[in-house]
């Protein structure tokens, strides 16, 4: 095939589907149009980074596993400039505190990770003390930990992604797509905010929390809203003995180190739209959960912080892969809801054998279809964090 495809948005998902089309052996035009170079307000680059294969889904355990094998070899496969693609992944492990309530639930999905391959396994209070000796473990029953498991720097994954992509002629446009272009049920291209129109027969919204609203344009709404994350950055008074796994408050509210510094962040309520103002009073609800885990964050400097912008999908929490059954050459990777870096590599790798070879390869991405909506078919991911 050699026909034209364009991609809108050039964010992790776009630039890892430019790269994968071209690893698959895509030999037509490909253009990814993105409307801020800078990646000022993307989700990417504001992402918490982490990865994990604690998931409660066979799908978003099987993605996760795929796309943590691609990080671990990261800096190997991918070059910038000649030089390894660091992402700096730390697999410092993944770690669900849970109090007694929780732990059948915990035990099903152990079960499910560890037949998908993933060593995942429950940890007991004293053994929780092993790996955080400043825990606080009293209301605590154990906690699921898996040692692959860990964080990255997510503005360098998408940054080795599109470099890669523009070294085999994948072209990047600096413009704002305002229509995708369609007539008789057939996507014919996109047309930009400035007026120009670029024809192509295989459109790819990987617009991320614009996307929704991109596709609603086209008369095809989509179940997802943005939504506001916030972030927090702070020097705890005394520092802790180990670095920490990216550790999951049975409250919600999680926290791993940055350098020597601690990130947190939680899922509080606010209502769709996009907003980006990060309130520093915030923290105040977090802190009595921080202190109350953790005896050294009782003394800290809250130094900064950011708000970011989940894709999010109101129906199941999770992604929207593939083709438009109502639009021929409309694709979508939306609806990440908050794990999609743990995904953009199986998404991309997807998308590109799906227009190459004309189905999924190597993972079967069908439970994430669009179609799976109408057949009342969710997939219901119970570690939405
Ligand atoms: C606070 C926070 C914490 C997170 N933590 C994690 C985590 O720990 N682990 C994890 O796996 N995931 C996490 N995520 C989610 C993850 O960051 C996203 O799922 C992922 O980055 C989505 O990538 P994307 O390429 O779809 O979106 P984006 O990175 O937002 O890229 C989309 C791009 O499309 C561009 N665009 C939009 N509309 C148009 C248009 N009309 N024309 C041209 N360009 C357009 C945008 O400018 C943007 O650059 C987190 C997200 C946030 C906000």
């Amino acid at each position: 095939m050699k026909h034209r495809i364009i991609i809108v948005g050039g964010g992790v998902m776009g630039s890892s589907t430019a790269y994968h089309l071209r690893k698959c052996g895509y030999e037509g035009q490909i253009i990814v149009f993105e409307k801020d170079p800078a990646y000022e307000y993307a989700s990417t680059p504001r992402s918490a980074g982490g990865i994990r294969q604690l998931f409660t889904t066979a799908i978003n355990i099987t993605l996760s596993r795929y796309s943590l094998q691609q990080y671990k070899q990261f800096s190997q496969t991918m070059k910038i400039n000649g030089d390894p693609a660091e992402i700096d992944f730390k697999q410092r492990g993944y770690l669900f505190l849970a109090t007694d309530d929780m732990l059948s639930a915990m035990e099903k999905q152990q079960k499910l990770q560890n037949e998908l391959g993933v060593p995942s396994r429950f940890l007991e209070p004293a053994e929780l003390l092993a790996i955080i000796p400043e825990l606080n473990p009293t209301d605590l029953a154990g906690g699921l930990f898996c040692p692959e498991d860990g964080y990255l720097d997510p503005y360098s994954v998408m940054q080795a992604y599109k470099y890669e992509a523009r070294k085999k002629d994948v072209e990047y446009v600096s413009e704002e797509v305002d229509m995708i272009l369609h007539d008789r049920g057939q996507v014919t291209g996109v047309k930009t905010k400035s007026g120009r129109v670029e024809e192509a027969k295989v459109v790819m919204n990987c617009a991320g929390a614009w996307g929704a609203e991109l596709s609603e344009k086209m008369g095809l709404p989509l179940p997802i809203v943005a939504l506001k994350r916030q972030i927090f950055l702070f020097d705890p008074a005394v520092p802790l003995k180990n670095p920490l796994p990216l550790t999951v408050d049975p409250t919600g509210v999680y926290f791993r180190h940055e350098g020597d510094r601690i990130i947190t962040g939680f899922s509080d309520h606010v209502k769709p739209g996009y907003d980006f103002d990060w309130k520093r009073s915030h923290f105040e609800e977090l802190w009595p959960i921080l202190a109350h885990r953790i005896t050294n964050f009782e003394s800290l400097k809250l130094e900064s912080g950011w708000a970011g912008l989940y894709d999010y999908n109101l129906k199941d929490q999770n992604a929207i892969i593939g083709s438009h059954p109502e639009m021929r050459g409309y694709y979508m990777a939306l609806g990440f809801s908050g794990h999609g870096m743990q995904q953009a590599p199986g998404v991309g790798l997807g998308l590109a054998e799906l227009i190459c070879k004309g189905a999924y390869e190597t993972i079967d991405l069908t439970p994430l279809r669009f179609e799976r909506f109408a057949e009342n078919d969710l997939v219901l991911e119970h570690a939405i964090v």
